[in-house]
């Protein structure tokens, strides 16, 4: 990606006069946000259903520690993918991305056709545009809970309705359930797997059944945490009419920053999701580290098979300190904590140490999810737990 002609300019000659604020000082508050005008109250109303849709903040601020909150990749991305970055010239951002190119390359490697496959900014975004193409009013969302939240953020901006199946205490997948729960208008079953925030995971028998028994909805199959768990069904992708798969760059590949995403399905369901995908969404730089991110294999099976080494280890430490666990197939681990998990992340967070605390979810009341880094860093995890567990005990008697 380089544009010799741009590059070669000089912006500092005179032409560039760098930039000028036109906010007027009056309507600037100390920290530089702008405040209301006079009569903003009366500005116009959303749709009803975006006037009832919850506020969604996720913790992303203040995270200079070992982050082990957002099942993020906790080191770096392959350095192949850095060495790109830097080389990408400021001549190139002056145009828009194009991203058939990389999404040929992309299908290839998953062994899918170009007409297959929709990059997409992160599997938010795919979820969002899935969710916006295929539900509208009468229609179900059928989803096992606890799951991913932005299944249900981005359903109730839609006129479609959750039919959320709890999972029982095992937090294992509901299959017999979710089956009895199928319905004429269920239209898309979302299912993440293995499933966040419990690890757990449905066989590929069991999603098969599952698309058969609703032929006249969107099966999802979000593998965000794929290379974790290694069962895909990617390789029924075009053979099962209604299977949709998403794959996510963000963990396993350690390009959370970037936005990176895909479903992967029949041509016609796929054709239908790019009716309403911005051609745009999928920035440059995004796009020129795809390729070297898909060839660095090697990187790729260095960092999951740290992970899997780590997580193993570090539900021996969890077992030694007495935490129930659920068994994971991915880059985190869910735990109970009890009564005390905000001090538990908080003190957690003091040593230095980020964790997700997954209370409000359904069924998870006192339980918290930690993501799963480097053996090293998993190590310092467990001192500050077992400090943390002393710590409250201490403070609060037994749990
Ligand atoms: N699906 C699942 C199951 C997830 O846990 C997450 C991220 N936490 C995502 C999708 C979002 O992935 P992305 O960063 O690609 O939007």
């Amino acid at each position: 990606m380089t544009d010799q002609t741009t590059e070669s300019l000089d912006f500092r000659g005179e032409q560039y006069q760098g930039t000028t604020s036109v906010v007027p000082a009056k309507s600037q508050n100390e920290s530089g946000a702008l405040a209301p005008e006079e009569g903003s109250s009366q500005t116009p109303a959303p749709r009803a259903r975006v006037q009832a849709m919850m506020e969604y903040h996720p913790p992303l601020g203040c995270r200079d520690a070992l982050r082990l909150d957002f099942n993020e990749n906790t080191v770096a991305c392959s350095p192949k993918v850095r060495e790109v970055l830097g080389r990408i010239s400021a001549g190139s951002l002056t145009r828009y991305p194009e991203r058939e190119p990389v999404e040929a390359i992309v299908a290839a490697h998953l062994g899918l056709a170009p007409a297959q496959l929709a990059l997409t900014n992160g599997v938010d975004e795919a979820i969002h545009v899935l969710f916006e193409a295929f539900l509208e009013d009468g229609d179900e969302l059928l989803l096992p809970v606890p799951t991913y939240t932005m299944y249900e953020i981005y359903a109730s901006a839609t006129d479609a309705r959750v039919v959320a199946v709890q999972a029982a205490d095992d937090l294992r997948f509901p299959f017999e359930r979710l089956l009895a729960a199928i319905t004429p208008r269920t239209k898309i079953v979302a299912i993440a797997n293995p499933n966040s925030p419990s690890g757990s995971a449905a066989t590929r028998a069991q999603l098969l059944e599952i698309a058969e028994r609703a032929p006249h909805a969107v099966l999802l199959v979000d593998e965000a945490y794929f290379h974790f768990h290694g069962e895909t069904v990617i390789n029924l992708v075009g053979k099962v009419p209604n299977l949709i798969v998403a794959r996510t760059f963000s963990k396993a590949y350690g390009l959370a920053g970037l936005r990176l995403g895909l479903l992967a399905g029949p041509v016609e369901l796929i054709r239908w999701v790019r009716r309403v995908l911005s051609p745009y969404s999928v920035n440059s730089l995004a796009l020129a580290c795809l390729p070297p991110a898909l060839e660095d294999a090697a990187y790729l099976d260095w960092y999951v098979s740290e992970v899997l080494a780590a997580r193993a280890e570090f539900e021996s430490a969890l077992d030694q300190a007495g935490v129930r666990r659920w068994p994971s197939c991915a880059n985190f681990v869910l735990v109970e904590i009890g009564a005390r998990h905000k001090g538990f992340t908080r003190l957690m967070s003091a040593a230095g140490v980020l964790v997700r605390d997954r209370s409000s979810d359904p069924g998870c009341d006192g339980r918290i999810r930690i993501t799963i880094g480097m053996r090293e860093q998993m190590r310092q995890a467990a001192v500050a737990l077992n400090e943390t567990l002393a710590a409250l005990r201490i403070e609060g008697g037994a749990q």
